[in-house]
């Protein structure tokens, strides 16, 4: 896989319990990923209730993003949303993660 748009670094490894985990996307245009306060937004001209999200790299609005699981290291597609019992946790109470680090699967006995 193409890791050049991955930071070298991995700050999201030195996140502290209690402070929220941040969100990944990928631009489903130019498939960078983004850290979610890197994403542009701006009130839709076509609708002041909307709210047009844009990416910092390629500026496409259109054409969406995907949601990354929620645990640092992976990148899968978050399909799995969870809650996980604890509000005051890193995900408030509810992770979006791939089906690997899943609730689910983490029930299942390892095989
Ligand atoms: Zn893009
Ligand atoms: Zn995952």
């Amino acid at each position: 896989m193409d890791t050049e748009d991955t930071p070298g670094a991995s700050p999201d490894l030195q996140r502290s319990v209690g402070r929220p985990a941040p969100k990944r996307w990928i631009c489903n245009s130019c498939r960078s990923l983004l850290m979610e306060d890197w994403l542009l937004t701006a009130p839709s001209p076509f609708d002041a209730e909307m709210t047009l999200t844009a990416c910092p790299r390629c500026k496409q609005c259109d054409e969406g993003f995907m949601e990354v699981c929620d645990e640092p290291t992976c990148m899968r597609e978050a399909g799995c949303g969870w809650p996980t019992g604890d509000n005051n946790d890193q995900w408030g109470g509810y992770r979006r993660t791939c089906y690997e680090h899943s609730e689910w699967k983490r029930k299942t006995p390892n095989v």
